[in-house]
C-alpha cells in the first residue's frame, strides 16, 4: 500500500481505483509452468474415464484429514454429498481468519494450480454444477492471482466460463465457519446455521454442498498426482502424515513449516531456527486462540489431530504461536477472549454475552475461578457454533497451567 496517498479519503479511493490490485504479486507457478510438469493431466484423465470411487479411495488411503480445523477424513464427505440428489455445489473455504494462520496464503501465492486442480478433481467427483471460492479479502495478491489463473483456465478450455465463482469475504472471522460462509455466499449476514441439516445435504441455496479448506484441496491435487504415499508414508511419534504449521511469536524464523504430523513444539521451534536470543519457551498456542495456551512442560506432545484432546485442546488449523518468559499467559488469554468478543456473530446469548462477561472477569486483579468455570460450562453447553463452544479454552487452560498469574 506504499504508493497510496493517505491525505484524504478521496485520494485513497482514487489510488485504489487506479490500481485495483494494490498488491505486490509474488512470483508464482502460472498455468503454463504447471502444465509443463504434467499439471491437469490427472484431471483430464479422470474426466475422460475416471471412477469417482477410485479417487476417493486414493484420498482416503493417504489419511488426509480436513485442514481447516475440524480434521474430518477428506474423501468421506464426498460420499455424503454424492448421496444427495443434484444439482450440487463445491465451496472452498479460503477465509483463513484464525489468528496466526497463514498456510493457505502460502500455497496460493506459490502454487495456485495445485489447489485449483485438487478443487476441480473434488468438483468432478461430486459432479458439482459450480465451484465457489470464498477468499479472504485481506489477501489482495491471492485474489489477483486467482482472477488471472481462473481466466487462464477458462481460456485454455479446462473449465467453462463462470464455472469457478470467486467471492470476496468482508473481514468477519465467523465467515470461516462453514455454514456462516454459506450464508455469506448467499448474500446474507454471515451467521452459523443450526445443524442438522448438514451442509452436505442443505448447503448453498439449499443444495448439497461439499466444503473443503484451501490446503485440503491443495493436498487432494498433490496426492492424486503423486500418489497417497507422499502423505501416508511419513510417520513420527506414532502419527501418520504431514502438517503445515504456521508459526509466529518468539522464534528466530517465523513462517510456514511442512513437518511430520507427529511433531512436537520442540520440533517446530527447531525448524524455526530456535527461540529468539534471550528468550526461553514459556507457553504455546497449538492451533489458534480457540486452542488456548499450553505450558512449556508439555513440549513433548505430538501436535496432531486427537493427540491434544486429552489435554483439553486441539490442533485446529495448526496456527502455532510461541510465547516466551517475556510474555504473560494471562494477557494472552485475555487478548484471545477480546478477539472472540469482537468476532462473536451475536446470534446466541451464551456466546455474545458470555464472551463479554469473560473479558470483564479476566480484567479483574484476581480471577473469580468458580464464576469463570460456571460461565465456561454454560458457553460450552449452549452456544450454537464452535466459536462460543471453544472460546472458554483459553480461560480453562490458563487457570490450569498458569495459576500463579491469575
Ligand atoms: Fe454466533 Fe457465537 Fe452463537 Fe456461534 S456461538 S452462532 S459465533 S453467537
Amino acid at each position: 500500500h506504499n504508493h497510496i496517498d493517505f491525505a484524504t479519503p478521496e485520494k485513497i479511493i482514487a489510488a485504489i481505483k487506479a490500481d485495483e490490485t494494490h498488491a505486490r504479486i509474488p512470483d508464482y507457478e502460472t498455468l503454463a509452468a504447471y502444465q509443463a510438469t504434467g499439471g491437469y493431466k490427472k484431471l483430464l484423465e479422470l474426466r475422460e474415464n475416471g471412477e469417482p470411487h477410485q479417487v476417493q479411495e486414493t484420498v482416503l488411503a493417504s489419511g488426509l484429514r480436513g485442514l481447516g480445523g475440524a480434521g474430518f477424513p477428506s474423501g468421506r464427505k464426498w460420499d455424503f454429498v454424492r448421496a444427495e440428489a443434484g444439482p450440487r455445489y463445491l465451496a472452498v473455504n479460503g477465509d483463513e481468519g484464525e489468528p496466526g494462520t497463514f498456510k493457505d496464503r502460502f500455497h496460493l501465492e506459490r502454487e495456485p494450480h495445485m489447489f485449483l486442480e485438487g478443487m476441480l478433481i473434488g468438483a468432478w467427483s461430486i459432479e458439482a454444477e459450480t465451484c465457489f471460492i470464498y477468499m479472504r479479502d485481506e489477501y489482495p495478491a491471492v485474489l489477483e492471482i486467482l482472477r488471472r489463473e481462473i481466466a487462464a483456465l477458462e481460456e485454455a478450455g479446462l473449465v467453462e466460463k463462470g464455472y469457478i465463482d470467486l467471492r470476496r469475504g468482508a473481514g468477519a472471522y465467523i465467515c470461516g465457519e462453514e455454514s456462516a460462509m454459506i450464508e455469506s455466499i448467499e448474500g446474507k449476514r454471515g451467521m452459523p446455521r443450526h445443524r442438522p441439516p448438514f451442509v452436505a445435504q442443505v448447503g448453498i441455496f439449499g443444495r448439497p454442498t461439499l466444503v473443503h479448506n484451501v490446503e485440503t484441496l491443495y493436498w487432494v491435487g498433490k496426492i492424486c498426482r503423486e500418489g497417497p504415499e507422499i502423505f501416508s508414508s511419513v510417520e513420527k511419534n506414532g502419527r501418520i502424515g504431514l502438517r503445515n504449521y504456521s508459526v509466529s511469536g518468539r522464534v528466530k524464523n517465523p513462517g510456514v513449516y511442512l513437518l511430520p504430523a507427529g511433531s512436537t513444539i520442540t520440533d517446530v521451534i527447531a525448524a524455526c531456527g530456535g527461540m529468539l536470543d534471550g528468550h526461553s519457551l514459556k507457553a504455546y498456542q497449538p492451533g489458534g486462540p480457540s486452542s488456548g495456551l499450553l505450558p512449556a512442560s508439555m513440549a513433548d506432545v505430538p501436535l496432531d489431530f486427537d493427540t491434544l484432546q486429552p489435554h483439553g485442546t486441539f490442533i485446529g488449523s495448526a496456527a502455532v504461536v510461541v510465547l516466551s518468559d517475556h510474555d504473560s499467559a494471562r494477557d494472552a488469554a485475555l487478548n484471545m477472549l477480546r478477539f472472540f468478543e469482537d468476532e462473536s456473530c451475536g446470534q446466541c446469548t451464551p456466546c455474545r454475552v458470555g464472551c463479554e462477561k469473560a473479558v470483564k472477569l479476566m480484567q479483574a486483579k484476581s480471577w473469580d475461578q468458580d464464576l469463570l468455570e460456571e460461565l465456561s460450562n454454560a458457553m460450552i453447553d449452549t452456544s450454537i457454533c464452535g466459536l462460543g463452544q471453544a472460546a472458554p479454552n483459553p480461560i480453562r487452560l490458563t487457570i490450569k497451567h498458569f495459576p500463579d498469574e491469575i
